[in-house]
C-alpha cells in the first residue's frame, strides 16, 4: 500500500486501521504536541533557568524526522497537532515544516494545527501561518507592564509579543492569550489583562503556575481567583471541552471566553486525548510522570515506520491513568515545560 502525506511517503501495509490509538484506560488519544526544539530566546523564571544546557544538535530531531514522525501519528488517528517547545519560531526552517504540515488540514488528514508560542517572532510570521493553514494559535502574556515582563522573562520583548498577537490578529488568526497567574508577580493585572484581552479580540487562559524551581513561591489556587474575578466581572460558563485541563467561561462585558487550567488543584486526566513528543524524540505519555519512550532509535533505525508505529502503539497501551500532582510527589519530579514541550 502507499499512503502519501505529502511529502512524506509511506510504502507498507498499515500496521493498524485508523483512529486506533486508544490507551489502557479506554482513552482515544487524538491530540499530539510536538516539541521542534528546546531552545527559546525568552527565560521565563517558572520555566527556565537563565544559563542552560541545551541538547547537542546530534539528538534533537531533524525537521524531516518531526514531519515523518507527525505523519504516523496522524495515520494512527491523531487529529490535532500543536507545535510548541522551546519557542517553535526560533528554529530555523520551521515554517517550512509548518507549510508542510499545514497542507494536511487543507487534505483533511488533520482537522487542526496550531501553536503555542510567545509571540516575539509572531508579527513576521502571522501572515505566512494564516497561509499554511494555522487558524488559531496560544501566545504566552503574562503581563501588559515592561519591567514585570523583564522581571518574568529575564528579557525585553513586551512591545513584539503585543505586535505579533495583533499582526496575528490582523492576519486572521484567533489568538488565546495564556498568562500564568503567579501571587506576588501579576496577580493585581487579571482585571487588566481581561480587558486587554476583550479590546484585542482574544481568549485569555490562566494558567495555574506548577511550583518548579523559583516559581514554588508563587503558586496561587486559580479557584480563589475565579471567586474575586466574579465579584466584577459576569462569567458564564461555556460547554466547550476540549479534552484537556481548560475549563471556559464567557466574559459577559467583553463577549471573550475566559479559561481556568487548574493542573494542580484538579485532575482532568479521565479525559485525557493527549500525548507530547519532546524535540529529541522522546514521547511523554503524561505532563507529571515520568513514563515515556524515546522514539528516536525507530526513527533512524530504518526509512519505514513500521517498529516506530508498533513502539507508538505500545507506548500509548501503557499511558498512566493520571499525573498525580495532588499526590504530594515533591514537585522536582516533574519535568520544566520547556524540556516537555508545553
Ligand atoms: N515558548 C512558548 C510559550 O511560552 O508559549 C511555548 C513553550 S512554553 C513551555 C508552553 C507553555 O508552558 C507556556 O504557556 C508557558 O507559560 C507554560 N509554562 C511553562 N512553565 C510553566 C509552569 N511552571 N507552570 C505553568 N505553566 C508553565
Ligand atoms: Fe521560553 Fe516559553 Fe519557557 Fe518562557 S515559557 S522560557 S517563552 S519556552
Amino acid at each position: 500500500m502507499d499512503v502519501r502525506l505529502n511529502s512524506v511517503r509511506i510504502d507498507r501495509e498499515p500496521t493498524t486501521p485508523m483512529a486506533c490509538l486508544v490507551d489502557g484506560f479506554g482513552r482515544e488519544i487524538n491530540y499530539l504536541r510536538l516539541s521542534v526544539t528546546d531552545r527559546c530566546n525568552l527565560r521565563c523564571f517558572y520555566c527556565m533557568r537563565d544559563e542552560v544546557t541545551f541538547l547537542p544538535k546530534s539528538e534533537i530531531l531533524s525537521l524531516e524526522e518531526m514531519e515523518r514522525l507527525a505523519a504516523s501519528f496522524i495515520r494512527l488517528g491523531v487529529r490535532k497537532l500543536r507545535l510548541t517547545g522551546g519557542e517553535p519560531l526560533v528554529r530555523p526552517g520551521v515554517m517550512g515544516l509548518i507549510e508542510r504540515l499545514g497542507a494536511w488540514v487543507g487534505s483533511g488528514e488533520l482537522d487542526e494545527l496550531t501553536l503555542t508560542s510567545n509571540g516575539t517572532l509572531l508579527a513576521g510570521q502571522a501572515v505566512a501561518l494564516y497561509a499554511a493553514g494555522v487558524r488559531r494559535i496560544n501566545v504566552s502574556l503574562d503581563t501588559l507592564d515592561e519591567y514585570v515582563f523583564q522581571r518574568i522573562t529575564r528579557r525585553e520583548g513586551l512591545a513584539d509579543v503585543l505586535a505579533g498577537i495583533d499582526a496575528a490578529r490582523a492576519a486572521g488568526i484567533a489568538v488565546r492569550v495564556n498568562m500564568v497567574a503567579m501571587s506576588g508577580i501579576n496577580d493585581a493585572e487579571f482585571d487588566k489583562v481581561i480587558r486587554w484581552c476583550g479590546d484585542h479580540d482574544c481568549d485569555l487562559a490562566l494558567i495555574e503556575v506548577m511550583p518548579l524551581g523559583l516559581a514554588a513561591d508563587h503558586y496561587l489556587p486559580l479557584d480563589m481567583v475565579r471567586e474575586h474575578l466574579m465579584q466584577r466581572w459576569q462569567l458564564t460558563p461555556v460547554d466547550d471541552h476540549t479534552g484537556g485541563p481548560a475549563r471556559y467561561w464567557r466574559v459577559e462585558e467583553t463577549g471573550c471566553r475566559l479559561a481556568f487550567i487548574t493542573p494542580m488543584s484538579h485532575s482532568f486526566c479521565a479525559e485525557c486525548n493527549r500525548v507530547r513528543v519532546t524535540c529529541s524524540g522522546r514521547l511523554v505519555l503524561c505532563l507529571g510522570q515520568r513514563d515515556g519512550v524515546d522514539l528516536r532509535p525507530a526513527l533512524r533505525a530504518s526509512e519505514a515506520d513500521v517498529r516506530l508505529e508498533r513502539e507508538i502503539l505500545s507506548a500509548i497501551a501503557r499511558k498512566p491513568a493520571g499525573h498525580g500532582f495532588a499526590s504530594g510527589r515533591p514537585c522536582a519530579e516533574i519535568r520544566p515545560m520547556w524540556q516537555l514541550g508545553g
